[in-house]
Order: structure tokens, then sequence, then C-alpha cells
């Protein structure tokens, strides 16, 4: 596959400092198919120093020609679109088709929402005597996990840019050619030299010199809480801005008056798409007893159905540590209804779609963070119980409730400690608010909340 091998910084595709590169490689077959630089603390200094030249001019750009750009950007991602899907497929794994529908499509739509955003925000309001203006926090470190690779780079680029924050992106290592595309994207949209800088590299290596690095002024994290909480430690001690987008452990809760057949289908597919690995996924089914039997055999049957088509995790480690949770799930008697820890071929890093029932809340497999496709279906006995189950772990990203009418399950959904709640199926809504209670992380992304993460505001008292 194409890569490049140097950074892109202040407009340009630079040679990284150091010899070291990273290998990136086809989960689906265990293929290496490029090498991309290993950045280092020189790297991300240099890609600093950039976007801190580049800030001044961009915040004062006037907000509608920076909207004109994130429209241009969006423009550019629909001409690519086939082009990022196809890297996306090879770094990540995911079904083509799944690609094409959510890798691609998420990412437009947020570009798209902060293009007309950009346009229609009010960047100044009157309070009594005061005039307000919101002005850009200043230069953004940005570092994205690889499970939605594009989508978790544009929900927080996008912003900064509308907000007039530049960016230093560091990408996860297994995903970084999506990450180098958007590069290009970003150059061919016509935005100025050094408001968008790419940094390939390790975690421990890149991202820490981002994320302590003192001429950042804001830290964007997206990743698992273990990272996020030293990052949020480093940020603290800086006193400098952070927003951390953790992991999940969310509930689905089925009452009574429900679809039940539709609530666990759409439920199975939830956990099973992008093989598990979604921080916002309802890992958690809440079945009430009385329909517990009917809701264990429909989701085993759900979850059978995707043996042939779902793709695997993303690497080797990742496989093992989700086999290592269904062991556990085993070893503390939860029952297994699909799937189990056998991988299903001999080639890839593929994970069989796996149901638990009897599953009770105290058990590592209903409190931890899988990323991978598991269910665990748990039996509550009444609205309480259902309640304090839905709400008995560290996390709060999302969840969902159905009922047989939308007012009996908003009163549910209120009582959930938790930030996003589809009601009786609810699409996806790129404006909405996205972000955690809890461990789940600090801060919102995406829609106007996303925006007013790269805002700071300054008072004028007339
Ligand atoms: P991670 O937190 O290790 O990596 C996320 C990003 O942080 C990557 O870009 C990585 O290079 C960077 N990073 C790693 N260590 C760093 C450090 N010390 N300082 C600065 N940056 C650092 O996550 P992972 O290893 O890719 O996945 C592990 C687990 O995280 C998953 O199994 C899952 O539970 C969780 N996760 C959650 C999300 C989410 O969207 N909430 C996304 C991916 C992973």
């Amino acid at each position: 596959m194409k890569a490049h091998d140097g950074m892109y910084i202040d407009g340009e595709w630079r040679p990284a400092a150091g010899p070291d590169t990273i290998a990136v490689v086809n989960p689906a077959d265990e293929q290496v198919i490029a090498h991309v630089p290993a950045g280092t603390s020189e790297d991300v200094d240099a890609a600093v120093r950039a976007a801190r030249a580049a800030f001044p001019a961009w915040a004062a750009t006037p907000p509608a020609e920076r909207a004109a750009r994130i429209g241009a950007l969006r423009d550019v991602l629909v001409a690519r679109k086939d082009e990022i899907a196809e890297t996306v497929t090879a770094e990540l794994g995911s079904p083509l088709k799944f690609s094409h529908a959510v890798h691609v499509g998420a990412p437009i739509a947020v570009a798209g929402s902060y293009a007309d955003l950009a346009a229609s925000y009010a960047f100044e309001e009157k309070v009594g005597n005061s005039t307000v203006h919101l002005e850009p926090v200043g230069v953004v470190g940005a570092i994205t996990p690889w499970n939605y690779p594009l989508h978790q780079i544009v929900a927080k680029v996008a912003p900064a840019l509308a907000a007039g924050c530049t960016v230093v992106l560091k990408p996860a290592e297994d995903t970084p050619l999506v990450a180098q595309l958007f590069a290009e994207a970003v150059h061919e949209a016509g935005v100025p030299a050094g408001v968008f800088n790419l940094v390939t590299g390790l975690g421990p290596v890149a991202g820490q010199a981002l994320a302590g690095h003192e001429g950042v002024d804001l830290v964007s994290f997206t990743g698992s809480t273990a990272v996020g909480r030293q990052i949020g430690a480093t940020a603290g001690a800086a006193v400098k801005r952070v927003a951390l987008e953790l992991g999940g452990k969310s509930a689905n809760v089925i009452l009574p008056s429900a679809d039940l057949a539709k609530a666990v289908n759409v439920g199975v597919a939830n956990v099973m798409s992008n093989s598990g690995q979604t921080c916002s996924a309802w890992t958690r089914m809440l079945v009430h007893d009385s329909q517990y039997d009917e809701a264990v055999s429909l989701a085993a049957e759900a979850a059978a159905k995707y043996g042939e088509r779902i793709g695997p995790v993303v690497n080797a480690k990742q496989q093992e540590r989700v086999r290592g949770y269904i062991e556990k799930g085993v070893t503390e008697g939860a029952r297994l209804v699909a799937g189990g820890p056998e991988a299903p071929r001999e080639q890839g890093y593929f994970v069989s779609p796996t149901v638990f029932a009897d599953v009770r809340p105290e058990m590592t497999i209903a409190q931890e963070e899988i990323f991978g496709p598991v269910l665990s279906i748990m039996r509550y006995e009444d609205e309480a119980d259902a309640l304090r189950i839905a709400n008995g772990t560290v996390y709060g990203l999302a969840g969902a409730v159905w009922a047989g009418d939308e007012t009996e399950a908003v009163a549910f959904a209120r009582r959930l400690d938790t930030g996003q709640v589809d009601i009786n199926g609810g699409r996806f809504n790129p404006r909405a608010p996205f972000g955690g209670y809890k461990q789940s992380g600090v801060g919102r992304e995406l829609g106007s909340h996303g925006l007013s993460e790269y805002l700071q505001t300054k008072s004028l008292q007339f």
C-alpha cells in the first residue's frame, strides 16, 4: 500500500528525525502492507513549532473562510472515498462494505457538520454590559485510536480548525495510513501550512512527547482509560486543557413492553459490528426474568449468523486479549451460547462472535471493556434492579433502552448515568454531543458541544 516515509509538517512531507519505522499489518491475512516512520520527540517538537507559528493567522482568519476550507476538506474526502475505504479495510480489517458505510460515511458527515457550524456559530455573544468573545484555545495535540481511525481524527481536527486552533495529530500505530491520506486531503483542501501537522509514531514515544509538550495548549485524546488517566495527570500538572474519550461498558436495557426480537437483533448487531471494537457498544444486554430464555436463544441465533460476515480484530495482541476475556467468562461460570475462545480461522486475527448467558454483574466480563465481539446477557427482576445493574460499572459512555412506548423508555434513560442513550434503536446523530459520564471521559465531541471544547471565553465589559 502507498505510504509516506516522512511527517506532514508545515504544509509539506518532511523526512523523519530518526531511522525507525512501524510495520503496518493487514489483520485479515497478517501480511505487512507498508511501513511508516516512528516519530520521536524531535518530530513532535518540529510539528508543534509549526502549529504555534501558524496559530495567530489561522485564529484571525474569518470563520467563513475557515468554514470554506473545512467544506473543501469534506469534498476531498468525498472524492477519495473509495481509496479511504480500501485503506481502512487494509489496515483495520473491517469488511469493505462497512468501511464505506461507516469509516468513510461518518467522517464525511462530521466534516460537513463543522463546515456548516464554522459558518453559523456565534463566536461572540452579549451578556448584559459585556461582550463575550469565544476565542480558540491555541495548539491542539490530538491523539487518536485505531477503531474508527478516520472518524476519530475528523471528530477532533474539524472542530479544532473551525474554532481557529491549529493541530498536531498523532494517530494510532495500527492505522497510520488513513491518517496520511487525511493529511493529503487537508493539503488538497488548501488549509494553510502549519495549521494541521501529522506525526506518526508509538504512543509511549511520540504520543507522550505530544501530550507533555509545553507548546500544546489542549490535549484531546481518545483511547484506553489507562493511557487517558496518564494524559489527564500530565495535563493537570501543566494546568493544560484536556479532553478524554475513554472506554465504555454500555447497557442495552430491554424493558418487558419492548419488541423483544427487534431489541435483541439490533443489540447483537450493535456489538458485533466493527468486530466489537466500538467504545460505545452495548456489550451488556439486560433482559427481564420472564423473557430471558427467549432473548438468549434469539441472541445466539443472531450471533451465529454473523460468523462469516465479521472482520478480524485489529492485531494479534487484541485477539489474545479478547480470547483471554472469553476464557475468563467461562471460568467465572457464565454460560457460552455462541462462539468461544477458539480462533475460527487459521490466518488473520479473527474472533468468533460470542454470546454469554447467565452473566452476573460482578463478573469480569460484565465489568471490563473487552473490545471484541462479545455480548453478555444479564437478567433483572424489576426496573430498580435493571437500573442498578446498568449503572453498576465505572463507565458511562452510552446505552440503549427499548420499551413499548417512548415515554417509558425516556423515563428510564433519564436515570442512566451515561452520556448517550439510543431510544428504541435511535440512529447515530453526528451533531449530537458524544462523551462519557464517570470514567468514560472528560468533555464532549461532535456538534456545537464538540466545537466549544476548542474555545475559551474572553469577556469585555462596557
Ligand atoms: P491506547 O490508549 O493504548 O492507544 C490510543 C492512542 O494513544 C494511540 O494513538 C496510542 O499510540 C496512544 N498512546 C498510547 N500510549 C500513550 C502514552 N503513554 N502517551 C500518549 N499517547 C499514548 O489504546 P489501544 O492500545 O489502541 O487499545 C487498548 C484498549 O483501549 C482497547 O482494548 C480498548 O479497551 C480501549 N480503546 C478505547 C477506545 C475508545 O474509543 N474509547 C478506542 C480504542 C481503544
